[in-house]
């Protein structure tokens, strides 16, 4: 069997151009949706991924408002810049790219995003609201891994589901997500004996572990679905995941790439959870 292609760059062209129209609706109602990204420092990559987040709002006519800070920025000044924002009434989302340098306690930071603009869902109200079932933001990762499973159609009630990697803003909230959805769920982790036998009883098998082409083909049961979220780049430029892409497609049935799977969803995703912010804004008037 050679495994159909979860292409999630073309889903979430798909999807965004859903959002440019909601975002028109909105504008017809006098809303812009509104995302503040703040960084701090100079990180390269960091600064690529906001580089992204902004055009990816400018792209369907939402609002983007990079703040970038310069790295000796003290944490006093940071939550400043947040308490600033969470009283703009033009922005609904606000996302602070991490890491932060090591003079910034990232915890005090998340927490101090009104829970209401935490696009990315990493404030613990919303941490919360989503292991209780309770409405609130979805982090972004996650939330577009179901995305592009609802997408293809597959069916997740009654599925065994094996997530790799605990880390609280993929592995966790993506086995909460699928737990939510009836799916009978096993999270793993750099302590798990024999991991293998877990992933081969994997109908929905959602790999997060940071570590390149570690799912093998003897480690996917036949027919399996294969969502890869890792992203490392080699030492000769190109881009690969957590799974051997070649090798595991010839057992499962439906296999996501990278790059080209999951990771353009993540963005499209911090779209949605700011669009649905708008939304919201919107409704209260
Ligand atoms: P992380 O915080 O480093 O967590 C990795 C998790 O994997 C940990 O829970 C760890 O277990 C587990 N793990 C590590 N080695 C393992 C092994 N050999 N067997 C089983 N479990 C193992 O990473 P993360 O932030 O969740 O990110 C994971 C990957 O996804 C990275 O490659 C990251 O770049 C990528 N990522 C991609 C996107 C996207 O949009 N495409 C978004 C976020 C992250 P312990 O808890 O026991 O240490």
């Amino acid at each position: 069997m050679t495994a159909a292609r979860l292409d999630g760059a073309a889903i979430a062209r798909e999807l965004r151009a859903g959002f440019a129209a909601r975002v028109q609706r909105l504008a017809a109602a006098g809303i812009r949706p509104g995302l503040a990204v703040v960084l701090v420092g100079d990180d390269p990559a960091s600064r690529v991924y906001v580089r992204n987040k902004v055009q990816a709002c400018e792209a369907i006519g939402m609002l983007s408002d990079a703040h970038v800070l310069g790295a000796d920025t003290t944490e006093a000044a940071v939550l400043e810049r947040i308490a600033a924002l969470n009283g703009d009434p033009r922005i609904d989302g606000v996302l602070v790219q991490l890491p932060l340098p090591a003079h910034i306690d990232e915890d005090a930071i998340v927490e101090a995003i009104a829970t209401h603009k935490d696009v990315d869902g990493f404030h613990r109200e919303n941490v919360g609201a989503l292991s209780q079932g309770r409405p609130g933001f979805v982090p972004c990762t996650p939330r577009g891994v179901v995305a592009m499973l609802d997408h293809a159609g597959v069916e997740l009630r009654g599925k065994e589901a094996v997530v790799v990697g605990r880390s609280n803003i993929v592995g966790k909230p993506m086995a909460q997500l699928l737990t939510a959805r009836d799916a009978t769920v096993t999270l793993c982790h750099s302590r798990t004996v024999d991991l293998a036998a877990h992933t081969r009883r994997a109908d929905v098998l959602v790999v997060a572990a940071g570590r390149p082409l570690m799912i093998g083909a003897d480690m996917v049961k036949p027919g399996a679905v294969v969502i890869d979220v890792g992203i490392h780049r080699g030492s000769d430029g190109k881009l690969c995941g957590d799974v051997d892409y070649d090798a595991c497609r010839e057992v499962a049935s439906l296999i996501s790439p990278v790059p080209g799977g999951v990771g353009p969803m993540t963005i499209t995703m911090l779209l949605a959870n700011t669009l649905d912010a708008a939304e919201r804004r919107a409704a209260r008037g």
